[in-house]
């Protein structure tokens, strides 16, 4: 056995995409799962297609490149509105793609016109996050020249995102935007068009019965892959949280005094360290730090430890008020917030066991 180590249960991965599936299923909602937290693994790619949903969303073509390679059935989309150096891949590679841009929605139709594929655009607006999108109040006019300049590819629909750069919430305020320019596009185009309405956040509009009228997808990473949803800081009650668990091993125990000794500068990571002097503590180092994890996002199982700091490799933990001892070659146990879990993964340095 190596450690650290992500426990990845995949039962528990199927149950939260299976109730999510049919939650959106029964308002009508296409639910494409996102699987860039999980680097687009294909062993659980598949078996979220085997929960049902619709369609797979990634931001990274290397990650799609690798589902496809493993025989994920897709359709895919891409979530990362694209570089124009990877069109062409994403062209080849994806079904569906998300556009902020004319210049790229016309580059897209161009390469889909030059390998006759048949492409499907999804056109981002920003109703208030300021992340990617055309601002709300041109979207209708600009979105409108874009379909009429396409020639192969197909304008399917408009988007959104929301709760990723400005942290805004999903609301019925900013629903009502989206639906309000979709409304005016579809008498301007004559077509019916599909809202691509949200991510994890998002589901909270559903559980509050606040729902698109017409053809609507979403988005979902988060609340399949840890049941939690970062932007309205919770655990979604009805997924589970034990989907991924992460253990680290304890290579020292000891008793040390709560504030160091010397003149204080900047720590490994540049930041200026507080320290509120408790006096001498007993504490653990565990053998992971800032380059597997992100100290601030560890939710340890044993609810009375303390995550004290991390340095590349360290993770420092006060356990003086904790009642399980801990001896050196123990193992720690911790679920992950979204930003910590996202590390994780993507560190070489972190196995990765699936059950
Ligand atoms: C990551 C991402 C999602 C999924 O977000 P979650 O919060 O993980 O559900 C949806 N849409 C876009 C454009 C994304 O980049």
């Amino acid at each position: 056995m190596s450690f650290p180590r992500l426990i990845i249960n995949l039962e528990k991965i199927f149950q939260n995409a299976y109730t999510i599936a049919k939650i959106c299923h029964e308002k009508h909602i296409e639910l494409v799962a996102v699987t860039k937290l999980i680097l687009g693994n294909p062993e659980i790619a598949r078996i979220l297609k085997e929960a049902g949903v619709d369609k797979i969303g990634d931001s990274r073509l290397k990650n799609i490149e690798k589902m496809k390679k493993n025989g994920v059935p897709g359709p895919f989309q891409l979530l990362r509105i694209p570089m124009l150096s990877e069109l062409e891949k994403a062209v080849a590679l994806v079904d569906e793609i998300l556009v902020s841009q004319p210049e790229i929605a016309r580059a897209v139709d161009t390469i889909a016109e030059k390998y006759d594929k048949n492409i499907q655009i999804i056109y981002m607006i920003d109703v208030g996050d300021l992340r990617e999108g055309v601002w709300y109040e041109e979207a209708a006019l600009e979105i409108q020249r874009v379909d009429s300049m396409l020639k192969k590819a197909t304008l399917r629909g408009i988007g959104t995102n929301l709760g990723c750069f400005g942290g805004v919430i999903p609301s019925e305020e900013n629903t009502k935007i989206l639906a309000q320019i979709k409304n005016e596009l579809e008498n301007m185009l004559n077509k019916k068009l599909v809202i691509s309405g949200g991510n994890t956040a998002s589901l909270r509009l559903l559980e509050n019965n606040i729902t698109f009228e017409g053809d609507t997808q979403f988005r979902i990473g988060e609340a399949i892959i840890l049941g939690t949803d970062a932007t309205n800081h919770r655990n979604i009650p009805y997924l589970s949280q034990d989907t991924v668990i992460l253990e680290a091993e304890v290579i020292e125990v000891d008793y040390k005094p709560s504030v160091p000794v010397g003149e204080i500068g900047h720590d490994a990571m540049g930041r200026i360290p507080h320290f509120e002097d408790k006096g001498w503590r007993k504490r653990i180092i565990l053998a992971i730090g800032e380059q597997d994890i992100d100290p601030s996002g560890l939710k340890p199982f044993d609810k009375k430890l303390n995550i004290l700091h991390a340095s590349s490799d360290h993770t420092l933990i006060d356990i003086t008020d904790s009642e399980t001892s801990y001896n050196i070659g123990d193992i720690v146990k911790f679920r992950l917030s979204y930003g910590c879990a996202l590390r994780a993964f993507t560190s070489p340095y972190v196995g990765k066991i699936f059950t």
